[in-house]
């Protein structure tokens, strides 16, 4: 995720800050002060419960930071790299490297989440039961007969908001943790992962429009800060949820293709000296490439793709070498026997459109994500599985 502020790292994960949360604070902070804490105590001043609002808001993020390192903790131990956690406007995300491996994976992954909201709730239920007693009411909406103190008060939220936390994320709506828990008991089932994401993937679309349907009707009851709020969760899981169908779509389409099947044999090359002219003027235009390897000597040194020639203004083209703004070794490269969807995920995984094909060191091809587009669409007419198809 973009714009991320990287906080460090904790039980060896790295965990950083998107910028949107520091909004969400302030909105979260607001919120309590106006509309929750005075009711739990009426005789605080303003900034007392701006203060206590902050710290509020503050740890509702803390736990939903524990409710992700629960997830990072058991994939990392599962084998799954974790590139790191990520806390945003609407809560926090585990980067997984992988999918789970099968399964029970999945499904164990997926549940000690919400079950790490759950038990923190538990336990903060029982801090504020131990410190309020009795005269303190059991949920937020209970009638409070004696004033709270500023601990009681956050105790009361954070335990409240840890069951809220636990339970929607329960929701088997793909991906939250209970659509992810869902797909593993049908997957489990049928053994078949990708109609399991289909249905998982439903459900979750078919939430995340009903949590929008409730965002509206809440905004027309007048609750324009909440209606909204449910409005902007409800089109995140939508869009989370047609995106993992899709992607699933793309990834079964793939499968039992290789990099050789898609790769572009032979791609053209140019020499490091060569001007930057003469690799648009040549290979980019003339062959409809759009990026042109560059090799020295027989050996791979280097790459120019358009967004390293934008950077030269036009009338130094003829005069500037390829050397001067080509993207150097060591570049991303993929070998011809890799999986195809492996070789498209890691052109999105690192942002770039191509990556040579390297067998034993030595150039064979080039992959771009045209040329997966192009090897789809034409799979999509002519259907080439069953066929021998690559290289051999
Ligand atoms: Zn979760």
């Amino acid at each position: 995720m973009g714009s991320t502020l990287r906080l460090g790292k904790i039980a060896g994960i790295d965990v950083g800050i998107h910028y949107s949360l520091f909004l969400v604070l302030l909105f979260f902070s607001w919120s309590l002060a106006r509309d929750f804490l005075p009711g739990l105590n009426a005789s605080w001043s303003t900034p007392t419960y701006w203060a206590v609002g902050f710290l509020a808001a503050l740890l509702l993020f803390v736990s939903v930071l524990v409710h992700e390192l629960a997830h990072s903790v058991v994939a990392r131990a599962s084998g799954i790299e974790v590139g790191g956690i990520t806390l945003f406007l609407l809560g926090g995300v585990s980067n997984l490297k992988a999918e789970a491996k099968g399964p029970r994976d999945e499904f164990v992954i997926s549940a000690v989440g919400p079950a790490a909201s759950l038990a923190l709730a538990g336990l903060l239920f029982l801090a504020y039961r131990v410190i309020g007693g009795e005269a303190a009411p059991a949920t937020p909406f209970g009638v409070v007969t004696v004033p709270l103190s500023v601990v009681e008060a956050v105790l009361l939220y954070l335990w409240f908001i840890n069951l809220v936390l636990g339970i929607f994320n329960l929701l088997p709506a793909f991906p939250l943790d209970g659509g992810r828990i869902l797909r593993a008991i049908i997957w489990a089932v049928t053994g078949n992962l990708s109609s399991a994401t289909k249905v998982a993937a439903g459900s979750g679309q078919a939430m995340g429009i009903l949590l929008i349907l409730l965002g509206v009707w809440q905004v027309l009851q007048g609750n324009l800060v909440g209606g909204l709020w449910f409005a902007l969760i409800g089109m995140f899981l939508n869009r989370s949820a047609s995106t993992a169908r899709r992607e699933m779509k793309v990834q079964t389409s793939l499968r039992g293709f290789g990099v050789k099947d898609a790769m572009r044999l032979d791609p053209p090359t140019i020499d490091p000296d060569a001007s930057v002219s003469s690799a648009v003027y040549g290979p980019l235009v003339q062959q409809g490439t759009l990026a042109v390897l560059v090799c020295e000597k027989g050996s791979l040194v280097g790459i120019i793709s358009l967004s390293d020639i934008k950077g030269v203004p036009q009338h130094r083209w003829a005069l500037a070498t390829v050397r001067e703004c080509m993207t150097r070794t060591p570049l991303w490269t993929l070998k011809p026997d890799d999986e195809l969807a492996h070789g498209l995920e890691m052109l999105g995984e690192h942002s770039i459109n191509q990556a040579p094909v390297l067998e034993e060191g030595r150039l064979v091809g080039l992959l771009s994500k045209a040329d997966i587009a192009q090897f789809m669409r034409l799979n999509s007419k002519l259907d080439f599985r069953g066929g021998r198809f690559g290289l051999g």
